[in-house]
């Protein structure tokens, strides 16, 4: 962001603001006056707030990577179209978070049906399930394939739930969007670009999970493609980060996923399964994850999880995972 000083007499002043407002900036020589270059990436107030607080003091211009998502108001929801599963807002500090729950992977209609009717009395509003999975190595179960999207999305809805789940690639696409209520795009997937631009091109709710080595202004400026191509519906997902523990999966960045929704407006869920795959550990990062008015959270859970096609270590059981929902809700 750029803020022009006609004269040199109110310098003092800016930067005594600027230094109050704990912005970062750099002073140079510019026709009679000067011009700041100020850094909004480290500050908490949008590139509109801190225009509305300088402009008095002369011309503001800004220069953002990400004018999309700047320009989000601070009350920013993404909706869901009122279906057989009710209205479903995705905000902060809601009442009670938008539940997420599913297996890892889907197996068969049977356990998934399963899964459902346990899930829907405690509440859960979106069912998960990866049709189509990223694995680590090409011999390890990939998932049944698209057609699974159709099934999930008719489970989920004859249980009065909505339907997630992740496109891998632009081919996926299409019938992501004819038969699931939310695409999810995966970890290893967040900047891959031609894909989030097509997602962007729909209008169906987009869940943009963080890669595990992404920098926030990096998952901030994914979030633009998709905003960019006119899809204003993005809800980003916290799933763990690389820190330098080994004991647990991942670093759930608390922290970090807070700062997006207070600096950007958009809602994020919290993934504490992928992100500590941990069972012991769900508890309290759900119980975290409410505390610090998170739009919702997602689970892993599965009827018989060691039987689970993936991350079975991680899946709660059924009867745990309504369990852990009660607890926190
Ligand atoms: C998932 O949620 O199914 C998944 C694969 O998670 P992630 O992309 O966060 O690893
Ligand atoms: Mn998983």
């Amino acid at each position: 962001m750029l803020l022009f000083l006609s004269t040199k007499e109110r310098l003092p002043q800016a930067k005594e603001l600027l230094t109050e407002l704990g912005l970062k900036h750099s002073v140079y020589p510019y026709e009679n006056g000067s011009v700041l270059e100020i850094s909004t990436e480290t500050s908490i107030f949008s590139p509109q707030k801190i225009v509305e607080k300088l402009s008095f003091l002369g011309i503001v211009k800004i220069t953002s990577h990400t004018p999309i998502l700047d320009s989000l108001p601070e009350n920013y929801s993404v909706e869901l179209p009122a279906k057989a599963f009710g209205k479903l807002e995705f905000r902060k500090n809601p009442e009670t978070p938008i539940w997420i729950a599913g297996p890892c992977a889907l197996d068969t209609p049977e356990n998934l049906r399963q899964t459902a009717k346990a899930l829907a009395q405690a509440g859960v509003k979106l069912l998960r399930g990866g049709a189509l999975k990223p694995r680590t190595s090409p011999h390890d179960f990939q998932g049944v394939g698209r057609d699974g999207y159709r099934w999930l999305a008719d489970i989920a809805h004859e249980y009065g739930m909505a339907a997630i789940s992740e496109a891998l690639s632009e081919e996926d696409v299409e019938e992501a969007f004819e038969h699931l209520d939310i695409v999810q795009v995966g970890a290893r997937n967040m900047q891959n670009f031609a894909l989030l631009r097509l997602l962007g091109q729909g209008n169906k709710p987009i869940l943009l999970k963080r890669a595990p080595g992404a920098t926030l202004k990096e998952w901030a400026a994914a979030a633009e493609y998709i905003l960019a191509g006119g899809n204003k519906k993005v809800i980003l997902c916290e799933r763990g980060v690389r820190g330098l523990e080994e004991e647990l999966r991942y670093t759930l960045d608390f922290a970090g996923a807070a700062w997006m929704q207070l600096r950007y407006h958009l809602p994020v869920v919290i993934d504490p399964s992928h992100a500590t795959g941990s069972k012991p550990l769900l508890q309290a990062c759900t119980a975290g994850a409410n505390a610090m008015g998170f739009a919702g959270v997602m689970l892993e859970c599965h009827p018989r999880p060691v039987e689970s096609k993936s991350d079975s270590l991680q899946a709660l059981r059924l009867e745990e995972c309504c369990e852990l929902i009660k607890a926190c809700s």
